[in-house]
């Protein structure tokens, strides 16, 4: 054998062995990313009360009244929330359903976790309060870490689909009851209605431009929403 393809052999065995080991290396990277990412995911899954995502007994759905409103007729508690808030609660933020799913379907919808939404609490075409994010969560409400993370979100049905998304009595009045209720309890002495964010009873379209929620009819009465509550805050305190 000459001496070049002696040579050439033995490069042609260290190329291999090169290759053996990117291919190796490659395939260790690999695995030590998957292990890493599934770390990641168990830990923010565990993260998670175990009362999120299920039916509670009796005993579980009184204790989550007992640290919220004690209005509420309907407790299903969605894994879509940061688990606390990080702010203390000074805000009320109003939405509307974009119809009348019911209080049910709602809380099955924010208990999937790929839905990536929820609110503190819905309020039903007949006056019905439902808990979906506990209040010293941050539910992923209003497109805006910032407003949620001091405000308690609530949906309100709508009796109207389109046009004015109009909302009946009964969840209006609702909805006046579950404000006042929310601000007695966590020390808001007045809702402020400022037409923008820097008032403390805010509505979804000042932090998102391309939606009309809460619709014009509840946006209209925002003004007479803030008024309502604070007469009876106030006579409340008298
Ligand atoms: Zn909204």
């Amino acid at each position: 054998m000459e001496e070049r393809e002696i040579l050439q052999k033995g490069e042609g065995r260290m190329d291999d062995k090169k290759k053996f080991l990117s291919v190796w290396l490659l395939l260790a990277g690999f695995v030590v990313l998957s292990v890493v990412v599934l770390v990641l995911c168990l830990r923010s899954d565990t993260r998670l009360p175990d009362t999120v995502g299920r039916e509670l007994t009796e005993a579980e759905r009184e204790a989550v009244k007992a640290r919220n409103s004690p209005l509420t007729d309907y407790v299903y508690l969605s894994p879509n929330a940061d688990f606390p808030r990080r702010s203390e609660i000074r805000k009320i933020t109003i939405h509307h359903m974009a119809g009348d799913l019911g209080l049910e379907e709602l809380g099955k919808a924010f208990g999937e976790r790929d839905r990536r939404a929820s609110a503190n609490y819905a309020v039903g075409g007949d006056g019905r309060v439902a808990l979906y994010v506990e209040e010293e969560n941050r539910a992923w409400t209003s497109s805006s870490r910032e407003n949620d993370d001091q405000a308690v979100t609530i949906e309100v049905a709508n009796d109207e689909i389109g046009g004015d998304w109009h909302v009946g009595s009964a969840a209006y009045e609702a909805l006046i009851d579950l404000c006042t209720d929310i601000c007695e309890r966590n020390g808001i002495r007045e809702l402020s209605f400022t037409g923008d964010e820097t008032g403390n009873l805010t509505i979804h379209k000042m932090f998102k431009e391309d939606t009309e929620c809460p619709g014009p009819y509840l946006e209209e009465k925002m003004g007479e929403i803030a008024e309502r509550v604070n007469e009876r805050l106030k006579t409340e305190t008298d």
